[in-house]
């Protein structure tokens, strides 16, 4: 049985989602101690919850302290089984998450599968459903799967309710893949997405990305959700480039002003772009994963954030492949896959 200490670094649900995915690939018992120890409410949330029991169904585990609050669980697989799933988070609780903790598994089952997942799809500290769509998905599928995500009903905080569609062709083994410079950029697009709210929201936020990034207008749009969503609100700055897409995102809560939202969004992008690394904070946290899987392969990121140097730990643990992480130059580190 292997532990973890779910208090290590970060101490968030990212040590309880990377641990179970790796579970269930390596085959590995494991029982998570301290989890989530350096979150303001510490413990499985619903959300997390989900993500333990949608890995114990994709992998027949029998887990213990399996229940909203908990510190500890023990997780014991069985075997991937591919198949049609649906999950349900209860709350607007983020769906993407629980789909980062089985797609692991799932693009290296031994068949196609379908996950439905009912819950959040645009949390803050999640990835937000274009993020996955724009920028992680296509990554993973150059290493060999095929997996497709749509959005059949957006879910906002606090009433969630909204619905996502996961299609998943597995590989047999994911091919490295190296990602060291982003190329020319191609096309650039700012959405302000509000839902059941005023569209001077929208407006504001467009104006002072804009204003921020010196963007024309012909790059700025506003997406409308009618109908019983929401409310909610959120501005995503993508930027296509030859070699991948960056999603920079601000999630609009009560008590933020708009223009702080958009502000939010815009000042991740201009980091990014001033920086000229390829892979920016979000997606090399999210890259780890699939690339220790693929034994190989490299990238060019930032500056690690401590999200990623707990990956990397916690991945550490489970797979011999080393990941090494060294500065290239100030705003540019490199991180190498096997040796
Ligand atoms: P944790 O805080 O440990 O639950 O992990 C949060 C996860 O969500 C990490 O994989 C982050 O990279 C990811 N994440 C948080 N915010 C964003 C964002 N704005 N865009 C993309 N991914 C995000």
């Amino acid at each position: 049985m292997l532990t973890i200490d779910g208090s290590q670094g970060e101490g968030g649900g990212q040590i309880l989602r990377t641990s179970l995915a790796l579970s269930i690939i390596t085959g590995t018992r494991i029982s998570i101690n301290h989890i989530r120890a350096k979150r303001d409410k510490p413990g499985l949330r619903r959300q997390h919850l989900t993500a333990v029991r949608a890995a114990a169904k994709i992998s027949e585990a029998d887990v213990s302290g399996d229940q909203v609050g908990s510190k500890q669980i023990t997780f014991h697989p069985r075997r991937t089984v591919p198949g049609d799933y649906r999950f349900d988070v209860g709350s607007a609780g983020s769906t993407t998450l629980v789909l980062q903790t089985i797609l692991p598994p799932l693009v290296l089952a031994g068949g196609r599968s379908t996950i439905e997942l009912i819950g959040g799809t645009h949390n803050p500290f999640a990835p937000p459903v274009d993020f996955l769509q724009l920028a992680f998905l296509p990554i993973l599928n150059r290493m060999g799967p095929s997996v497709t995500l749509q959005l059949e009903r957006p879910g906002f905080y606090p009433v969630g309710g909204g619905r996502l569609r996961v299609a998943i062709e597995p590989a047999t083994r994911l091919a490295p893949v190296a990602i060291l410079q982003r190329g020319e950029i191609l096309r650039r697009r700012c959405q302000a997405v509000i839902a059941n709210l005023p569209d001077h929201i929208a407006e504001r936020e467009l104006a002072r990305v804009a204003a921020a990034l010196d963007w024309p207008d012909d790059c700025l749009e506003t997406r409308r959700y009618e109908g019983n969503y929401g409310p909610g609100n959120l501005v995503t700055i993508e930027i296509e480039c030859e070699q991948l897409t960056e999603v920079f995102t601000g999630f609009g809560r009560q008590g933020v002003r708009a223009e702080a939202v958009a502000g939010e969004a815009a000042a991740e992008a201009q980091r990014w772009l001033a920086a000229e690394a390829p892979v920016g904070e979000h997606l090399a946290d999210q890259l780890l994963l699939p690339s220790a899987l693929a034994g190989g392969g490299e990238f060019i990121t930032m500056p690690p954030s401590s999200h990623f140097t707990t990956n990397r730990d916690v991945i550490g643990q489970f797979l011999k492949v080393p990941l090494s992480t060294q500065p290239v130059s100030e705003n540019h580190w490199r991180l190498t896959v096997g040796s």
